[in-house]
C-alpha cells in the first residue's frame, strides 16, 4: 500500500513538535480530549437543530482507556467521526493555517514560540507516541475508516469496520529511554490528575477505568479491628463538567483561567487580562474574555477574523461572531454564553438580533472599562498593552473619521519630550503651561530622530512639552480626534505654530518683506517649495521645513508609499533661521552673484530634506554642487 505523505510544511512544523516544541508535553491529552468534545458538539448541535436526529445529550461520552501490556493509551468518542476524505484532509496537513505559519516561522527566524498560536492539536500526541491509529466513523455513514502514522514516514488510510459512529485514537507509546519515561500515561491517576487539570470544564463526561479500593459489603462489621476492603473495577467520570464561565469567579484560579485559555485559542503566553462577567437583566449572559498577552501573529493582517465564540446555554452556535466586538477591540478572545440568544440563529438573521446588540454593547463598555482600569492601577501593563494592540485603537479613532473618539481617546498613549515616556493626552492637557491653548506634537521616524528636528528645539528650549508620533497611523490619528478637552492640536512643523510675542511677530514679518525680492528669485531654483522665509525659531541650525495646510511631511511621506495612494503634495516651507551667518552670505550673492544664488538654495533646500529624514530627490547634483563650493 502506498503512503501518502505530509504537506512539506507540516512535515518541518512535525518534526518541530515531536522535537519538543511544547515544553509540557502533558497537553497531547487536552487536545485530543478538546477535538474530541467538538466532535460530539457537531453532532449533538445536529440533533438540536435536525428534528430527524434523534440523540440524547446523556448518551455522549469521551472514553480514556490504558492497555499496559501493550502501552497504548486509547482516546474514544462518540462524536461525529471522520469520513475517508475527511481524515485525509484532517490529519494530513497540519493545521490549516499550516502553510502562513511556516512562511512566518521563517520570517521570524524560526520562533518556535509562535507555534503555540496555531491549531497544532492532533500533531502533539507524536510528542508521546511513536505510532497513533485513528479509527473513525462517520455519522450517517456505514463504512469506517483506518488511518495510521508513525509520524515521520506519511500515514495510510485503509477500508475498515466500527461498530459505533464516532472516533477511536490509539496512541502506541514512545519507547523509554533514559530520561524520558512514557509510561506515566500508562497511570491512571496521573491521567486523572492532567484530565482535572486541563480539561475539567469539558460539557461531556470523560470516562476512564479505574480501580477504586472498597470496604467489603460483607465484611464483619462487628469486628472494627479488621475492616474487610476489596478492589474493584469501575468507570469514573474525571471531570465536573461544569464550564468554567459557568462558574462563579471566586471559585476559579488564574492558573484555571489561563490553561482554559491556552487550550481554547492556542496562545501559550497567558492573558494580560482576564474579564469574567455575569449579566442579569434585559438581557442575561455569562462572558468570559480575555486580553491576549501579545499580538497573534497574523493580527495585523487580513486575515485575522475577529470575533467571540457564542453559546446558547452552553451549547457553541458560533466560533467567531464578529458582531460581539468592534473592530478597535478586535484583539480580545473569548466567549459568550447567553440562554437569550436562539439556538438555530443564522448569520443572516444574527446582525439584526436585538439580544446580540445589546450584549455587544455592554460587552464593548465592560472591555473598555477593564483598559481603563490596567492603565490607572497597572501602567507597566498597560503600556505592555499599548505596545502590542495600541495600533490597533489608533486606527479604531483614524478609520472612522472621529466617531468612536470618544470611547478611545482616553486609552491613547504618546511620547512626551518632557516625561520621556508615554503619556495620556489628559495627562498632557493637565500638564500644559499657563496659557497653553494647544497640543504640540512633532512627527518623524523615530524618537530619536524627531528629538533632534531643529522645529522641536525650540518647543523644547521654551518648556512646551511635544508629544512625539512616530507610528504612521499617529498623525492620522491626531486630525481625526482634532481637539482632546478643548485644545487643538498643532504640529510644530506647521508653518503657522508659533511661539512667538506680538513683537518678536512685526519684527520678523518686516525683516521677510524687506527679502521678499531674494526670496522670489530662490524659489525659482526650487519649484516644489511654496514659501522660502526667514524664521527665528531656529537657534544654531540654518534652515528648517516645515507646512502650510493639513498635510505634513511625514503624511506626505506615509501617503505616498502606499501601493493605492495618489501623489499627495505637502506645501512645503522653507525656513533659514535669520540669525545665521549663511543669511549674509546669501543677501552677498542676491546682490553680486545671482547664478550662484540658485545653487546655495537647492544646498539648503536639500540640507533640510536630509534633517527631516526626507529623501534628495538628486543626490548627484547636490553632492556636484557641495563640491564646487568646496574647491573654489
Ligand atoms: P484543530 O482541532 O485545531 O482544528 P487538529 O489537528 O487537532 O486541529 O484537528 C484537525 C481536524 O481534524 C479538526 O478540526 C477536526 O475536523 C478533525 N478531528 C480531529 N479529531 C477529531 C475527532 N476526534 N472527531 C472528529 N474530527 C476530528
Amino acid at each position: 500500500m502506498k503512503k501518502k505523505q505530509f504537506k512539506t510544511e507540516s512535515k518541518k512544523i512535525l518534526d518541530l513538535m515531536i522535537n519538543s516544541v511544547y515544553t509540557n508535553r502533558d497537553i497531547f491529552l487536552r487536545e485530543l480530549i478538546s477535538n474530541a468534545s467538538d466532535a460530539i458538539d457537531k453532532l449533538y448541535y445536529k440533533s438540536l437543530t435536525d428534528r430527524k436526529v434523534k440523540l440524547d445529550k446523556d448518551d455522549f461520552c469521551i472514553r480514556i482507556d490504558v492497555d499496559k501490556e501493550n502501552r497504548v493509551l486509547t482516546i474514544t468518542d462518540n462524536g461525529i467521526g471522520m469520513t475517508e476524505q475527511e481524515l485525509d484532509d484532517n490529519l494530513g496537513i497540519i493545521a490549516k493555517s499550516g502553510s502562513s505559519l511556516f512562511k512566518e516561522m521563517n520570517e521570524k527566524k524560526k520562533d518556535v514560540n509562535i507555534i503555540g498560536q496555531f491549531g497544532v492539536g492532533f500533531y502533539s500526541a507524536f510528542m508521546v507516541a511513536k505510532e497513533i491509529r485513528v479509527l473513525s466513523r462517520a455519522y450517517g455513514s456505514d463504512k469506517a475508516y483506518l488511518w495510521v502514522s508513525d509520524g515521520a514516514d506519511g500515514y495510510t488510510i485503509t477500508e475498515a469496520s466500527k461498530e459505533e459512529v464516532g472516533t477511536e485514537i490509539k496512541l502506541y507509546l514512545k519507547d523509554n529511554t533514559e530520561t524520558e519515561n512514557y509510561d506515566e500515561y500508562l497511570e491512571p491517576r496521573r491521567i486523572e490528575g492532567i484530565v482535572k487539570k486541563y480539561s475539567d470544564y469539558v460539557k461531556y463526561p470523560i470516562i476512564m477505568k479505574k480501580e477504586e479500593t472498597k470496604i467489603k459489603d460483607d465484611a464483619d462489621k462487628n469486628n472494627d479491628e479488621e475492616v474487610k476492603t476489596e478492589t474493584v473495577v469501575e468507570d469514573k467520570t474525571l471531570n465536573s463538567m461544569i464550564p468554567i464561565w459557568k462558574k462563579s469567579e471566586d471559585e476559579v484560579t488564574q492558573e484555571e483561567y489561563n490553561a482554559f485559555y491556552s487550550d481554547k485559542f492556542y496562545d501559550f503566553e497567558a492573558p494580560i487580562k482576564t474579564i469574567h462577567s455575569k449579566v442579569e437583566g434585559q438581557v442575561s449572559y455569562d462572558a468570559l474574555l480575555f486580553i491576549p498577552g501579545h499580538v497573534p501573529y497574523d493580527y495585523y493582517t487580513k486575515e485575522y477574523e475577529k470575533g467571540l465564540q457564542l453559546y446558547s446555554n452552553g451549547v457553541l452556535i458560533m466560533d467567531k461572531c464578529a458582531d460581539l466586538l468592534p473592530d478597535y477591540f478586535s484583539f480580545v478572545k473569548g466567549l459568550v454564553d447567553s440562554e437569550d440568544i436562539s439556538l438555530n440563529l443564522s448569520r443572516e438573521m444574527l446582525q439584526q438580533d436585538r439580544q446580540l446588540k445589546v450584549i455587544a454593547r455592554s460587552i464593548e463598555k465592560k472591555i473598555k472599562a477593564t483598559l481603563e482600569d490596567i492603565l490607572k492601577n497597572d501602567r507597566v501593563g498597560y503600556e505592555k498593552f499599548f505596545d502590542a494592540f495600541g495600533m490597533q485603537l489608533k486606527y479604531g479613532i483614524y478609520s472612522s473619521y472621529g466617531m468612536n473618539n470618544d470611547t478611545l481617546k482616553d486609552l491613547l498613549l504618546f511620547y512626551s519630550s518632557r516625561d520621556k515616556k508615554r503619556i495620556t493626552l489628559r495627562e498632557y492637557v493637565d500638564n500644559m503651561k499657563d496659557g497653553q491653548d494647544k497640543i504640540y506634537y512633532a512627527s518623524g521616524e523615530s524618537i530619536d530622530k524627531i528629538d533632534l528636528l531643529p522645529n522641536v528645539e525650540r518647543f523644547k528650549e521654551k518648556d512646551y512639552e511635544v508629544l512625539y508620533l512616530c507610528d504612521y497611523v499617529d498623525e492620522f490619528t491626531i486630525q481625526a480626534l482634532m481637539e482632546y478637552d478643548g485644545k487643538k492640536f498643532a504640529n510644530v512643523a506647521s508653518e503657522d505654530v508659533s511661539l512667538d510675542t506680538p513683537e518678536e511677530k512685526e519684527a520678523l514679518e518686516k525683516k521677510n518683506e524687506e527679502a521678499k525680492d531674494m526670496f522670489s528669485l530662490m524659489k525659482e531654483s526650487l519649484p516644489e517649495v511654496k514659501t522660502i522665509k526667514f524664521t527665528n525659531k531656529l537657534k544654531n541650525h540654518p534652515v528648517c521645513l516645515s507646512t502650510e495646510g493639513n498635510i505634513s511631511l511625514e503624511m506626505q511621506k506615509i501617503m505616498n508609499s502606499m501601493p493605492t495612494g495618489e501623489d499627495v503634495k505637502a506645501e512645503i516651507v522653507l525656513e533659514i533661521n535669520e540669525n545665521h551667518p549663511i543669511v549674509d552670505k546669501l543677501k552677498d550673492l542676491y546682490e553680486n552673484d545671482k547664478d550662484k544664488l540658485g545653487d546655495y538654495t537647492k544646498i539648503l533646500y536639500n540640507q533640510a530634506r536630509l534633517i527631516e529624514g526626507l529623501s534628495v530627490e538628486n543626490p548627484t547634483e547636490l553632492t556636484n554642487l557641495i563640491c564646487d563650493i568646496m574647491s573654489k
